[in-house]
């Protein structure tokens, strides 16, 4: 039998980092990441939008904000320490109309609350920095803000964790639990500690251990679209003022690691965890469980969650989703936008009392396991800074008993 001081589950960006903060805390210590899949980073982790968030969204009070600026540092010294492909492109978020600046006011507040560097701007000024964006007298911008190409990035984190030590043993699937050890598809490991960070499937087997029971995932997928165009036809991310009620940042306009622009993601409710398209990965107790959810959902969001699920529905549309870019730029042709890119499935936690969308990370466990619930967006850009209180987390559960 295998055996592991620290057994992580899932090969993500947040297991990756999870792992490389407890080999660098404990270098003696064994540690173990399994991995379903052939590969490390092949669902969120591989298939996100690859945006460095500055961290003007989230409430000061949030684990995000806490983790989001210094995981944006650590994830460009990274890139740069290996140069990887990073483009320090900046974003604006641009306002529709009057109705937005409320909108405009609140991030400004939120960014400065979160100690990030967030600048108004004038609507010439926001031309001059991407002379494509279109704004409504004013807009911010971010400076910070940057792309990377996640692929590469979860790669080299994979890369880093053999290097240091750390065994990745791929094509494992955790199965259950099996008294002090876990059954996997590679047989039984021995473990010390488990970490579960397994995305889609957080809240299933958080459920093995007793944990995560107020929550289910319900999962999003996000779909973008590219451009014909050149690399380089935009300067700068351009981003819509959001609705602060729900986690998704609505349609926008992203620069990626090599200069090429797209639009998306949509944030379509998937009736099983992995369904990237056709009936791939279904499964019918998940369509149960997730379709329970979904229901949860519409029932108490009422009109409101009705009315974003029909909302997101519609952007499967090219035709739509160019409709909403083109109110952030100029030039924007739904026939410049044909190739749809991979899609990515968010892992949304919801609570199962009031049926809300929760906002924050969230993680539960005890002195035997601990469990990664709701990491979703900003998590690729949080992993190294959020991972440091992971292992902290873990070291209070496990000193404490
Ligand atoms: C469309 C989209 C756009 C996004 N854009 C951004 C962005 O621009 N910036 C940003 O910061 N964040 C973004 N995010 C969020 C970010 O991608 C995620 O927060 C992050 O990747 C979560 O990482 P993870 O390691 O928790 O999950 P995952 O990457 O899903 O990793 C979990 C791993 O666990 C494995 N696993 C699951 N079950 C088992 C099992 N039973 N046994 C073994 N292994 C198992 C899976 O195969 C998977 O590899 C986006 C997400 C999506 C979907």
């Amino acid at each position: 039998m295998i055996t592991s001081d620290f057994t992580i589950i899932g090969g993500g960006v947040v297991g990756l980092a999870a792992a490389l903060e407890m080999k660098q805390r404990y270098s003696d210590a064994s540690v173990l990441i399994i991995e379903k899949e052939e590969r490390c980073g092949l669902h969120a982790s591989g298939r996100n939008s690859g945006v460095l968030h500055a961290g003007f969204y989230y409430d000061a009070d949030s684990l995000k904000a806490r983790f989001v600026r210094e995981g944006n540092r650590l994830m460009k010294e990274f890139c740069e320490e290996r140069k990887l492909p990073l483009n320090r492109c900046g974003k604006l978020v641009v306002a529709r109309s009057e109705a937005d600046f409320a909108g405009l006011d609140e991030l400004l507040r939120r960014g400065n609350a979160n100690g990030v560097r967030l600048m108004e701007v004038t609507e010439a000024e926001a031309r001059e920095i991407e002379p494509r964006a279109r704004t409504h007298v004013r807009a911010l911008y971010s400076p910070d803000t940057a792309t990377v190409d996640p692929h590469t990035v979860v790669a080299e984190m994979a890369a880093e964790s053999e290097r240091r030590g750390i065994r990745i043993l791929t094509g494992a699937r955790y199965l259950a639990r099996a008294g002090k050890a876990l059954r996997t598809s590679a047989g039984e490991i021995g473990t010390g500690y488990t970490v579960n960070a397994a995305g889609l499937y957080a809240d299933r087997i958080a459920r093995d251990f007793g944990f995560g029971l107020d929550y289910r995932i319900v999962p999003f997928k996000g779909l973008y679209l590219y451009s014909s165009g050149s690399p380089g036809e935009f300067r700068a991310c351009i981003y819509p003022v959001p609705d602060l009620g729900n986690p998704f940042l609505g349609v926008h306009i992203t620069v990626g690691h090599a200069g090429q622009a797209k639009i998306g993601p949509t944030a379509i409710p998937c009736l099983w965890r992995e369904q990237y398209g056709g009936l791939q990965g279904f499964s019918a107790s998940e369509a149960a469980d997730v379709g329970a959810g979904l229901l949860g959902l519409l029932r108490s969001g009422g009109t409101g969650f009705v009315r974003l699920a029909a909302g997101e529905i519609r952007k499967h549309s090219r035709r739509t989703l160019a409709a909403q870019a083109a109110r952030l730029a100029t030039g924007i042709e739904a026939t410049a936008f044909r190739r749809w890119g991979e899609p990515g499935i968010r892992a949304q936690l919801v609570r199962r009392g009031d049926r809300r969308l929760v906002m924050d990370f969230c993680l539960e466990g005890d002195e035997q396991s601990l469990h990664i619930l709701n990491a979703v967006s900003p998590a690729f850009t949080c992993a190294r800074a959020f991972a440091a209180y992971v292992a902290s987390e873990i070291e209070a559960r496990t000193t404490a008993a």
